[in-house]
């Protein structure tokens, strides 16, 4: 079962980046509305992400680390309409057969916090405010082979950035920390309510993004498509600037980037990489994300659909005449 648990993690956990981004869903799922995560070694020697979200029972903190526990998923039914960020029961079983873990929880109903020691099993009382830490530490230690593939520190702290930057484009309710090596480098607070998601935008990608951009919000049939697109000056001299959500998660998808550089085509003739936000709002019925380990892709069920109210969208949005 070891052996299972690390194969099925060198499935999840390719890099540092990718236990921040299984532990910031966890947070979000229980419904944190601030989470601050601390990174050392670019992430390799500590990753601790700490919430202040609804807690694990000592009784489940164990198996919490168990594969395929999962709370969020009662039948394959609700598998079909998944809402939460998380539902296979795999990330902190993975994480812990490649890394040392710890648990540091309080639920709402419980008197004091408790931690779970992953490596020796062992639950005793601690302090701590309602919320979880999830602690990982000497992140591959024992698989040595995947040790090696890693950069240096500091490229995987940017991949690391780059994942909290993602969540915290989506949830402009939550508040982020990032601290690297006892130091803050990112601190974007929470926006409440409908202009949230235009501050939380310039806080991350810039106010120059958001003067060089246009709001797009387009529907075409089932699928509805919002966020801003970049005009030709807001491309800065960060490459990776495109981010496609659907339902509230990011993804990589292929549709997806198509159809936005097919209307940056036709509009701008692509002079520019394009430099893009869409949120893709679509019937989780009409989408499977049980496609990758990782829930990074997704299929449609209509793929055609979804390129052209994602091509309309941006093509509306570059063609409408600015001041
Ligand atoms: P999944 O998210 O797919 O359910 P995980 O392995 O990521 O699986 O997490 C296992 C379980 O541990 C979750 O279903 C949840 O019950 C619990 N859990 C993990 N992280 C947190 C957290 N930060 N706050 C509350 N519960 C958590
Ligand atoms: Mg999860």
């Amino acid at each position: 079962d070891e052996l299972i648990s690390q194969i099925a993690a060198g499935e999840v956990v390719e890099r540092p980046a990718s236990v921040v981004r299984e532990l910031l869903d966890n947070a979000l799922d229980a419904d944190a509305t601030q989470i601050t995560v601390r990174l050392s070694a670019g992430g390799v020697r500590l990753i601790s992400v700490e919430d202040d979200g609804a807690g694990i029972a000592p009784d489940q903190m164990a198996t919490a680390l168990k594969r395929h526990a999962t709370s969020k998923i009662a039948s394959l039914a609700e598998l079909e309409a998944v809402g939460t960020m998380g539902f296979r029961g795999e990330a902190l079983a993975a994480i812990h057969s490649i890394a040392e873990v710890a648990l540091l929880s309080r639920a709402g109903d419980q008197k004091s916090a408790w931690l779970l020691d992953g490596r020796t099993g062992e639950l005793k009382p601690a302090a701590r405010a309602l919320g979880t830490t999830v602690e990982v530490k000497e992140l591959f230690y024992s698989v040595p082979a995947r040790r090696k593939f890693l950069k240096t520190d500091a490229t995987e702290l940017a991949h690391c950035i780059d994942a909290v930057r993602r969540h915290a484009l989506a949830r402009p309710d939550v508040g982020f920390a990032i601290w690297h090596e006892g130091k803050l480098i990112e601190h974007w607070r929470a926006h409440p309510g409908e202009a949230g998601r235009a501050q939380r935008l310039g806080d991350v990608l810039g106010e120059d993004f958001l003067a060089a951009s246009v709001a797009l919000d387009h529907r075409v049939g089932p699928v509805h498509v919002t966020g801003r697109a970049g005009l030709p000056d807001a491309a800065r001299s960060r490459a990776d600037q495109q981010f496609a959500y659907v339902n509230g998660r990011f993804v990589r998808d292929k549709v997806i980037v198509h159809a936005a550089r097919a209307a940056y085509e036709d509009v701008l003739h692509g002079q520019r990489q394009p430099v893009y936000v869409l949120h893709v709002t679509i019937d989780p019925a009409r989408v499977d994300v049980n496609v990758h380990p990782t829930k990074i892709e997704v299929r449609f069920r209509d793929g055609r659909e979804v390129h052209q109210a994602v091509r309309h969208a941006v093509e509306n949005a570059l063609a409408a005449p600015r001041a």
